[in-house]
């Protein structure tokens, strides 16, 4: 017997998380049509109020809610500032699997700079047929945002080229304000997220099929890092490099910490002998 996990989505991303789900028969998606835009939209005409861990815990949440199944799934991406190279934009993907009855959760994540980002303010010297290379239309879309009678109007999810010109010139002839073109980050929408989306649950799917060695639940992986080394040259602790690996269970509290294989940090390395 099959274990269903309800997917709760808006923006069809039962394409990008199934494939992954083939390497377990065992466990069926099924899709959870829920509002996700009430948690928050990329394009900001509703704000995000929570984490994006908490937001696909929610989300998940509301899918098995939907169909009554103990199982819920859901995918949430934010674009930003990669942490270790902040000039290089990023997709931060994080797939959340919540279990109502056992109430735990599985969280994976997946960091790439491969999204195709942009975003740019129009006036009336910008060159539209630039921006819509920018943008990579038609294979991305594009959202066109800008100010009208105080609101915040977006058209979202242009992908045709001549479309977007179109529209463009429109909004610049009836002269609106403060109006500006960015990549639509919606699933749908961009193949590079896509590619990411699936990526991350690849990793999810592995999660899945890992059970932990003290209780058997499923979810067995990587919870974070133990940290401390010191170094060669002046024997000071450094508190902020990781020595260790440290695996767990989303249900009991067995762990396990595996070395990185290092000892001691290279002097050059060292706030101390070489701040
Ligand atoms: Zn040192
Ligand atoms: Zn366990």
């Amino acid at each position: 017997m099959s274990t269903t996990i309800a997917l709760g989505t808006k923006h069809g991303k039962l394409a990008q998380i199934a494939p992954a789900f083939e390497r377990i028969p065992e466990w069926e998606l099924t899709l959870a049509e829920i509002d996700t835009d009430e948690f928050g939209t990329f394009s900001g005409e509703i704000p995000r109020t929570l984490s994006p861990r908490d937001t696909a815990i929610a989300k998940a949440r509301a899918g098995a809610q939907l169909l009554g199944t103990d199982y819920g799934l859901a995918s949430e991406g934010s674009i930003g500032s990669h942490p270790q190279l902040p000039w290089v934009t990023s997709d931060h993907e994080l797939l959340a699997l919540v279990c109502v009855n056992k109430d735990f959760v599985i969280v994976e994540t997946h960091l790439s700079a491969d999204i195709h980002a942009h975003k740019e303010d129009v006036n009336e010297n910008t060159n539209l047929e630039q921006l819509v290379a920018h943008l990579d239309l038609p294979v991305h879309a594009a959202n066109i945002l800008y100010n009208q009678d105080n609101d915040l109007k977006v058209i979202k999810g242009i992908h045709d080229p001549k479309n977007f010109i179109a529209e463009l010139s429109k909004l610049r002839e009836a002269s609106v304000q403060n109006l500006r073109v960015e990549s639509d980050f919606r699933a749908m929408s961009s193949p590079s997220r896509q590619r990411n989306i699936s990526a991350c649950a690849e990793k999810l799917v592995t999660r899945i099929s890992t059970r932990c060695v003290g209780c058997n639940e499923i979810g067995w992986g990587k919870v974070g890092y133990e940290y401390g080394l010191p170094c060669r040259g002046c024997g000071q602790m450094l508190a902020s490099v990781p020595h260790s690996e440290k695996f767990g269970c989303v249900a009991c509290d067995y762990s396990e910490v595996v070395s990185l294989g290092q000892h001691s940090i290279d002097p050059a390395r060292c706030d101390f002998c070489n701040p």
